[in-house]
């Protein structure tokens, strides 16, 4: 742990890094919406019951929602299940 600070350390990129909190706050928010990417296509392709392959087969408006453009994906996976999952496209 410590042996790893101190190469950081030594590294001019940590050293931007840790004078300007901003960025860091920034390559955060850059992070987390890479990891929340995977995610939220993994679970059209794979059925969240089973984990056959899945693919969205119907997608029609929120009930109470679709009038602010939310929408409601069906994910159908090859033993039948079909789950629905909220959407707000971009
Ligand atoms: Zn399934």
């Amino acid at each position: 742990m410590s042996d790893i600070l101190k190469l950081l350390d030594k590294a001019p990129i940590w050293k931007t890094l840790t004078q300007t909190p901003k960025q860091i706050a920034e390559l955060e928010a850059r992070v987390a919406a890479l990891e929340a990417k995977p995610r939220e296509a993994e679970h059209l392709h794979t059925c969240g019951q089973c984990g056959q392959p899945a693919s969205v087969t119907a997608v029609r408006d929120h009930p109470t929602f679709g009038v602010f453009g939310k929408k409601i994906r069906t994910i159908t996976c090859q033993a039948g299940h079909a789950i629905e999952y909220d959407w707000k496209p971009e």
